[in-house]
C-alpha cells in the first residue's frame, strides 16, 4: 500500500504521517493537514455490496491512515462503533420522496458529529502511542451547543485522555445545556462561562497558545489537544459513510454497478461535503455534489461568483449547526483548486483573515464543476418538513430540510433525475419544537418533553435514548465561571494548582 503523508495547507514544510497530523490537529503555521494524493479505493462493487459498515471502514481508512497497523485501526474500529448507536447498520438510509436519506444520527448524541467523534478518541490515543507521547491528554474545547455533547459523549470514559468543555452559560439551548451538564465519566468536565460563545472560543485559544501553561502541564504529565472539526481524524472516518451509502444501494439492487449518484450535504464547516468530495476522487462514482445552506449564504454566493465574502450580518436560524460564515475546511479545497499551491491558499486565506474575503481565478472556478450550491430560506425550510411529512409520514430536522429544499431547487433547475442521497445530519428530536411546529403551529403551547411524546407518536419512531437519559439524569456540572478564571478552572480539575 502507497503511504500517505500530510502537507499544509499553508506552507511547504515537510509533510508528516497521519498520526503525527492526527495529534497536532492543526499545523503550527495555521494551516490544515491535507493527503498528498487521495488513494483509490480498491473493493469492487461486488465486494463492496456485502460489506457491513466497520468492514466499509476498514477499507476506507487504512488508505489513508497508514501509518497504522491493521490491528491499530480495526481496534480503533470496533471500539468507536458498537452499541453507542442504536442500530448495527450504524448509518441505515431510508429511501422517501424519490431520495435516498443517509441517517447519521444514530449515534450517541443523535446528530452525525457522533460517525467521528465516537473513533476520533481511539484515533488519538493510538497515535500518541505510536509517537511516544507519555503525557495524558487533555482534550479542551468551546462549544455552541452540538460538538461539545458529541466530542464529550466520544471521549468519556476513554482511558489516558481527560475532556474539559467550556460553552456560554446563557447561549445554548436548554436541551442542549441539559445533555452537557448530565454527562458522566469521571474523565469529563463541563463549565458553563458568563459570556458568550466567542469568549469560550477566544478563552480556549488562549490556552491553547499559553507557552507557560503548556510548561506546566508537561511537568505535571498532561498535554492539550483539540477535537475540532478540521482535525484529519474528524475528517477521514466521514469518507466512509458514503462509501457504505453506495454500498447499501449496490446491496439492495437500487443501481447498477458503477452507476452514478448524487449527494446532498446540509453544510456548515464544509467538513461533511469535503468528505464526500474525497469518497468522490477515491473512485466512488459521484456526479453531483450538491451544498446546502441555510439563510447564512456564503457559500451559495461562493460557488454562483468565486468570491468567498465573510462580511455580513450573521443569521439565527432553526438550523443553527449550519450558522457559521466562516467555514474553516473549504481551506483544503481551496488549496486544491490552487494546484496544490500553498503560497497562493496562503493568500487568499490572508485575505480573508484581513478583508474578510477574497476572490479565486476563473480557472479555479472551472475546477469547481462537480459542486452546484443553493440555499433554503426559514420559510422553505419549515414547508419541507411539512411536505414530506404529508406525503409519506417521515420527519426530517431542519438541517435535512435545508438539504431536501435545495435538492429540490436543483432537480426543478436542471432536470437532473440521477438517484440522489441526502445526508440526513440530526434526528429530528434533537430539535423538537422547530420540527413540530413546522408541521403544525398548535404544538408551540407544548413544553419540551411533551413535543418529544407528541413527535414519538407522530412519526411512530421511538425516543432515542439520548433524549430518554435527560428527561431524569441528574445534574453532574454545575460550574460557572468568568472568562478570566478558565485557566484556573483547568488547573483545579486537573489537580495542578
Ligand atoms: C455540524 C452540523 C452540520 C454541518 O456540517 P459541516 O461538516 O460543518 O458542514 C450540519 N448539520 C448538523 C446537524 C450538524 O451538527
Amino acid at each position: 500500500m502507497e503511504e500517505v503523508l500530510y502537507y499544509s495547507t499553508r506552507s511547504d514544510r515537510e509533510p508528516i504521517k497521519a498520526s503525527q497530523a492526527i495529534l497536532k490537529g492543526l499545523s503550527e503555521d495555521g494551516g490544515l493537514f491535507v493527503p498528498d494524493h487521495i488513494p483509490a479505493l480498491d473493493v469492487s462493487p461486488a465486494k463492496l455490496a456485502g460489506l457491513g459498515y466497520k468492514e466499509v471502514a476498514y477499507e476506507v481508512m487504512k488508505l489513508f491512515l497508514t501509518d497504522f497497523t491493521e490491528e491499530e485501526l480495526k481496534h480503533c474500529i470496533e471500539s468507536a462503533y458498537d452499541e453507542k448507536f442504536d442500530t448495527e447498520v450504524i448509518a441505515p438510509l431510508v429511501e422517501a420522496q424519490g431520495a435516498y436519506y443517509l441517517e447519521l444520527f444514530h449515534g450517541a448524541t443523535i446528530a452525525f458529529k457522533d460517525m467521528a467523534l465516537s473513533i476520533l478518541p481511539h484515533l488519538l490515543i493510538t497515535s500518541a502511542k505510536k509517537n511516544d507521547v507519555k503525557n495524558e491528554i487533555v482534550i479542551l474545547t468551546a462549544t455552541s451547543g452540538d460538538t461539545g455533547k458529541a466530542a464529550l459523549a466520544g471521549f468519556a470514559g476513554v482511558k489516558g485522555t481527560k475532556i474539559i468543555v467550556f460553552y456560554p452559560k446563557n447561549g445554548v439551548s436548554p436541551i442542549q445545556e441539559k445533555q452537557m451538564v448530565t454527562q458522566k465519566g469521571d474523565n469529563t468536565y463541563v463549565v458553563g462561562i458568563t459570556g458568550n460563545f466567542d469568549d469560550a472560543q477566544t478563552g480556549v485559544k488562549k490556552l491553547f497558545n499559553d507557552k507557560e501553561l503548556a510548561k506546566e502541564m508537561d511537568a505535571a504529565g498532561y498535554q492539550f489537544s483539540s477535537a475540532n472539526s478540521i482535525n484529519i481524524g474528524r475528517l477521514v472516518p466521514q469518507i466512509v459513510y458514503y462509501v457504505y451509502a453506495y454500498a447499501q444501494l449496490l446491496k439492495e439492487g437500487k443501481i447498477s454497478e458503477n452507476e452514478k449518484i448524487n449527494v446532498v450535504v446540509p453544510t456548515g464547516n464544509f467538513g461533511n461535503i469535503l468528505a464526500a468530495f474525497y469518497a468522490k476522487n477515491m473512485g466512488l462514482p459521484i456526479d453531483k455534489l450538491i451544498c446546502a445552506s441555510n439563510d447564512n449564504k456564503v457559500l451559495y454566493d461562493f460557488f454562483a461568483t468565486g468570491t468567498y465574502d465573510r462580511n455580513r450580518e450573521f443569521v439565527l436560524t432553526t438550523s443553527p449547526s449550519m450558522d457559521i460564515l466562516i467555514s474553516s475546511n473549504l481551506e483544503r479545497l481551496i488549496y486544491r483548486i490552487a494546484g496544490n499551491d500553498a503560497g497562493k491558499n496562503a493568500e487568499l486565506m490572508a485575505a480573508l483573515s484581513g478583508q474578510g474575503k477574497y476572490e479565486i481565478t476563473e480557472d479555479m472556478k472551472k475546477e469547481l464543476k462537480d459542486f452546484y450550491g443553493n440555499y433554503a430560506t426559514e420559510k422553505e425550510t419549515a414547508e419541507t418538513i411539512a411536505a414530506i411529512y404529508d406525503a409519506c409520514g417521515y420527519v426530517i430536522d431542519t438541517h435535512t430540510a435545508v438539504a431536501a429544499t435545495v435538492y429540490n431547487k436543483y432537480k426543478k433547475e436542471t432536470g437532473d433525475n440521477t438517484k440522489t442521497v441526502i445526508a440526513s445530519t440530526a434526528s429530528p428530536f434533537k430539535f423538537t419544537r422547530s420540527v413540530m411546529n413546522a408541521i403544525d403551529s398548535k404544538y408551540d403551547a407544548m413544553d419540551d418533553f411533551a413535543l418529544v411524546d407528541e413527535l414519538s407518536k407522530i412519526a411512530n419512531v421511538t425516543v432515542p435514548n439520548a433524549i430518554e437519559e435527560i428527561r431524569t439524569a441528574p445534574v453532574l456540572h454545575d460550574h460557572v465561571c468568568d472568562k478570566e478564571e478558565m485557566k484556573t478552572v483547568v488547573k483545579d480539575f486537573l489537580k495542578m494548582a
